[in-house]
Order: structure tokens, then C-alpha cells, then sequence
């Protein structure tokens, strides 16, 4: 085997891999039915904030539930999916999805706030903001409600491009959010040139904030004077809520709060919380 003389230079091949590389290829192959059979489902994290413990809203994160392979994470399939194209497909799908099962609790005001991911795919070409347009309006759902997702890789590829598309998205009144934020490669000059709504702090700086503050303290500096929310990503413990909290942050998501949920649980979820705040209320005129 080469491995040990040719480290990092030349691909190495292992039996292992020609396994991993067919279940990918063959993964590829059913993924291209999955919307079809709908093997796609949906998960919402709430987003709640950090200034009076409200819920600001819900991030839908996707899910294929795989016949042989069981549950395949995101993290995997939506790489093969954007290496298709089947991407834009597939984000146009959780949109239409989690617009509809959204409204409800969106005109009940019960959210502000749905967020969906898209990938940088969809910047490659125009064609985007029609899109989201129209599906706003099959499905009613109030532009100034969602928040579109994107991430800082955007801006590196045809980035004149994607600032017309994001331009018009803003101008529609739909927020654009900068997702894992730190994490990419491209300059700060295009948070500066955009009016984006929100910064999502990426959860390795929320990991590490009590030992290094300095970097979502400056986050938060960039976000003040250009008038953007800062949300903390993944959040998993009572430490880290404090510290993201008193380092100016208006919202914190992840686990400790709550993992994604499933639409029937994410109303339990919420209804459980409503109830909570209204005992409070009832407790304390006694207490006074
Ligand atoms: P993201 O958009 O940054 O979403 C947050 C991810 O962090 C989610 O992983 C969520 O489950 C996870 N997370 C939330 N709180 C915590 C926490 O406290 N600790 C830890 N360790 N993780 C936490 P998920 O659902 O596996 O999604 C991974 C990534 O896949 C997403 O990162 C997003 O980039 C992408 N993705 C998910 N759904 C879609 C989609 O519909 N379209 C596109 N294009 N990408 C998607
Ligand atoms: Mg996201
Ligand atoms: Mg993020
Ligand atoms: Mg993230």
C-alpha cells in the first residue's frame, strides 16, 4: 500500500473505500427519487431570544429517512445533492413544505420567523427570487416571515450575481441570514455592501466563547452599527446561554433549548412553554 510513503500526496486506495464510493454512488441514484417517494421529511429548531425568553421563530432542517440506510444526515446527502443539482429541487421543496405547515402558527403569532436553507447551488444561476416569490404567494405565506439562508460561500462564486438575487430578496422583504458565520473564506466587505437581516454565529465560536470572547464580541460590534441580528448556533449548555447572552447576541439556538422537531412535537413544545409562562403569571401577583 502506498499510504505510508506517499501521505497526503496521492490518493490512497483502500478496499473500504470502493465500498463508501458505491454506497455513495448508489445513494446519488435514490436520492434522485427520494423527493418523488417522499422519503424527505422536516424538522424545526426554535430560535428564541435571549432578551425576554420569547420565541422568535423556527429553522426547517431536512431529513431522509433512507428504506435500507435508515436516517442519513444532511451533512451527507445534501454534498451529493448539490453535486447533481438536485439541490435546488430539494430546498424549493422544504420552502413550499415548511411554508405550509408554518402558516398556521405564523398568523396565529404564535412564530415570527421561518428560516430555510439554500444552498450556494441556487446562486449560480438567476431565477431564485421568482421562485421563492411564487411560492410564497401559492402558499400565502407573509414575506416579511422568512428568513433565507445562505452562507458565506455564496459570495465567492459569481458573487455579482448573487448580490442582485439577494438584493431583490431584501427588497421583496425577505431576510437573508448569513449562516455559520466565521466559517468561510470570503471577506467581510460583502456584509458591509448588503443590508442582511441576521449573522448566525457559527457554533464552534459558541463552543468557545467563555475562553474566547473576543470573536463574537467583534461579530456583535460589526452587527450593531450595520443593524443586523446576531443569532448564536448551537448552544448546548446553561454556560454557554450566559455567556452568548451577555455578550450582546439577540438569539440562541441548539440543543439545550430544543433539538429539531417534528412538526406535532414542535406545537407540543410550544403549547408546553405557553403554559409555563402563563403558571408564572398566575404565581406571582400572590408573591407580591
Ligand atoms: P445549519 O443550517 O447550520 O443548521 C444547524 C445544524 O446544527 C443542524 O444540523 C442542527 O440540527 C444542528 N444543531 C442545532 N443545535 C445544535 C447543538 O446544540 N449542537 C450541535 N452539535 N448541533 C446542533 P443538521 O440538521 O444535521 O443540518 C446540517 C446542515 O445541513 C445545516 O447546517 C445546513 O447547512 C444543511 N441543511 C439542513 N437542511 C437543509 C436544507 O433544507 N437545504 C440545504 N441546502 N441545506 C440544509
Ligand atoms: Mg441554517
Ligand atoms: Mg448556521
Ligand atoms: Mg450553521
Amino acid at each position: 500500500r502506498a499510504k505510508a510513503t506517499n501521505r497526503g500526496r496521492m490518493q490512497v486506495f483502500e478496499p473500504w473505500m470502493l465500498g463508501r464510493h458505491t454506497l455513495l454512488l448508489s445513494l446519488q441514484t435514490d436520492l434522485q427519487d427520494a423527493a418523488r417517494l417522499e422519503q424527505l421529511t422536516l424538522q424545526y429548531q426554535p430560535v428564541v431570544s435571549l432578551t425576554d425568553d420569547t420565541v422568535r421563530g423556527v429553522e426547517a432542517l431536512v431529513r431522509w429517512q433512507h428504506p435500507e440506510h435508515g436516517q442519513i444526515s444532511p451533512g451527507e446527502f445534501i454534498a451529493l445533492a448539490e453535486g447533481t443539482g438536485m439541490i435546488r429541487e430539494i430546498d424549493l421543496w422544504v420552502l413550499r413544505r415548511s411554508c405550509r405547515a408554518m402558516l398556521p402558527l405564523v398568523q396565529a403569532g404564535r412564530l415570527a420567523k421561518l428560516s430555510v436553507n439554500f444552498s450556494p447551488r441556487h446562486f449560480d444561476q438567476p431565477g431564485l427570487p421568482e421562485q421563492i416569490a411564487a411560492i410564497l404567494s401559492e402558499t400565502g405565506f407573509p414575506h416579511h416571515a422568512l428568513v433565507v439562508e445562505i452562507t458565506e460561500g455564496v459570495f465567492m462564486r459569481r458573487h455579482r450575481l448573487a448580490n442582485v438575487m439577494l438584493r431583490e430578496l431584501l427588497r421583496q422583504g425577505v431576510g437573508v441570514a448569513v449562516d455559520d458565520f466565521g466559517t468561510g473564506y470570503s471577506s467581510l466587505s460583502y456584509v458591509q455592501r448588503l443590508p442582511l437581516s441576521d449573522i448566525k454565529v457559527d457554533r464552534s465560536f459558541v463552543a468557545a466563547a467563555a475562553q474566547y470572547p473576543g470573536i463574537i464580541r467583534s461579530i456583535v460590534d460589526l452587527a450593531l452599527g450595520l443593524d443586523m441580528t446576531v443569532v448564536a448556533e448551537g448552544v448546548e449548555t446553561p454556560e454557554q446561554l450566559e455567556v452568548v447572552r451577555a455578550l450582546g447576541c439577540d438569539y440562541a439556538q441548539g440543543y439545550l433549548l430544543s433539538r429539531p422537531l417534528l412538526g406535532p412535537d414542535l406545537i407540543a413544545w410550544l403549547d408546553a412553554r405557553d403554559a409555563a409562562a402563563e403558571a408564572v403569571e398566575e404565581v406571582q401577583p400572590a408573591n407580591l
